[in-house]
């Protein structure tokens, strides 16, 4: 019989998840278009909403530059969730799906999923917990501490926020919501992690307890969901246990919690892509939790992940001809290259820069961009290890292939 009705779940689970990931279009919040936003920005895109009673909105401190922190609260239901997004300033593709996912029960609010979720739940969200290191589009806050290593010292404000608030409201469900490097790959594949998935240890010995479980099939129901779009590119992120990480202590004070790792997708640097996933995820999930489906999900799901690897550069450049400098003979090498963005907070603009991070025989990497460019020709004045190389440069040599 409860083969029969997991089966069975499993099915309108993915049925669901298939439907909200056709119709996200319609409902996304669409003002939305890049990843580097500001709290004031934020604000004016959750105002409407507000203003249509779809939460209500309370303040619950303030960051160290005096930024008012709000939650956002919504539904009546006896199960208290907890979503936090954007303790990494930089990291803010869950925040867009979470303005998504409160879009989405504005504009469907007598669909199952809404109904369902309200009913069941209350939902507790702090959309951007670090405003400040969002205004700069930077990881750490503006004491520069990264709070994520401030669970146990609390020594910043926006810390001491989401301590109080899961201390108040004692949640059974956490949602921690961050970005990782969009480099990062899935196990022995050169496929990027696009999303990567998290039961936090609550011990050195990752021992699992009441808690962590129900956390794992969160997680397992996450991936379930995941996998029915990017089969190839869902990971378990590195599980070791951080005793000042907040997931891992969150686990520990008896809230079931789950992180989410927003990775690369190849052509979505601003991350629309990996959003829908998330809100897709996060949707359906919720939902699971609501319909007491999600203590059905299987933990193997989770379990049997691939944890992440580093086997990626953004670009490639294999069989170039390289001209050290005058004393060696010239050779042919590959050459890896990562792009990052430097963000100018005062005109809000991000510039691509090149670094080279790699030279010799990379067979064992993958790429974004992986071009054969035999028969160009380097020389050590540009192409140096750990130097920037200038864009013009890198596109003009991906341009001989
Ligand atoms: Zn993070």
């Amino acid at each position: 019989m409860s083969t029969v009705l997991s089966t069975a779940s499993a099915q309108t689970n993915s049925a669901l998840a298939r439907e909200l990931f056709d119709k996200y279009e319609n409902f996304k919040m669409s003002p939305v278009t890049s990843r580097r936003f500001s709290q004031a920005e934020m604000i004016k895109w959750l105002d409407p909403l507000r203003d249509q009673k779809v939460f209500v909105m309370t303040p619950v401190g303030r960051s160290a530059e005096g930024r008012t922190i709000s939650m956002l609260k919504l539904g009546t239901g006896k199960t208290t969730v907890l979503l936090w997004s954007q303790m990494h300033g930089d990291e803010s593709t869950a925040t867009m799906a979470l303005l998504d996912m409160l879009k989405f029960f504005s504009q469907e609010p007598g669909h199952l999923v809404t109904r369902s979720i309200l009913d069941k739940l209350n939902l507790l969200i702090i959309p951007m917990l670090n405003p400040d290191g969002a205004e700069r589009f930077q990881r750490r806050t503006a004491q520069s501490i990264d709070m994520n290593r401030d669970a146990l010292a609390l020594r910043t404000p926006e810390a001491r926020i989401l301590k109080e608030t899961r201390d108040t409201y004692r949640p059974q469900f956490g949602f921690n919501l961050h970005d990782q490097d969009p480099r990062y790959s899935v196990g022995e594949t050169r496929n990027v992690s696009t999303i990567a998935l998290l039961a936090p240890a609550f011990d050195e010995t990752r021992s699992d307890n009441s808690v962590r479980l129900p956390a794992k099939k969160v997680a397992a129901s996450l991936a379930a969901v995941l996998q029915e779009f990017i089969p190839n590119n869902v990971s378990k992120y590195d599980d070791a246990f951080e005793q000042r990480a907040f997931g891992d202590n969150i686990q520990k004070w008896g809230t079931s919690t789950v992180l989410i790792e927003s990775g690369g997708w190849p052509g979505d640097r601003e991350k629309m892509f990996v959003r829908k996933l998330n809100c897709v995820a996060l949707l359906t999930t919720l939902y699971g939790i609501a319909a007491d489906r999600c203590e059905h999900a299987d933990v193997k799901v989770y379990e049997q992940l691939p944890f992440n690897t580093k086997y990626l550069y953004d670009i490639i450049l294999r069989n170039a001809q390289l001209k050290a400098n005058d004393t060696v003979p010239s050779t042919t090498v590959d050459i890896g290259i990562n792009i990052d963005e430097e963000f100018n907070p005062k005109t809000r603009q991000a510039k691509q820069v090149a670094k080279v991070v790699d030279i010799g025989d990379l067979r064992t990497f993958g790429a974004f961009q992986d071009v054969d460019v035999r028969g160009a020709v380097v020389v050590g004045a540009e192409v140096k290890l750990d130097q920037q190389i200038p864009m013009e440069r890198v596109n003009s040599l991906l341009r001989k292939k």
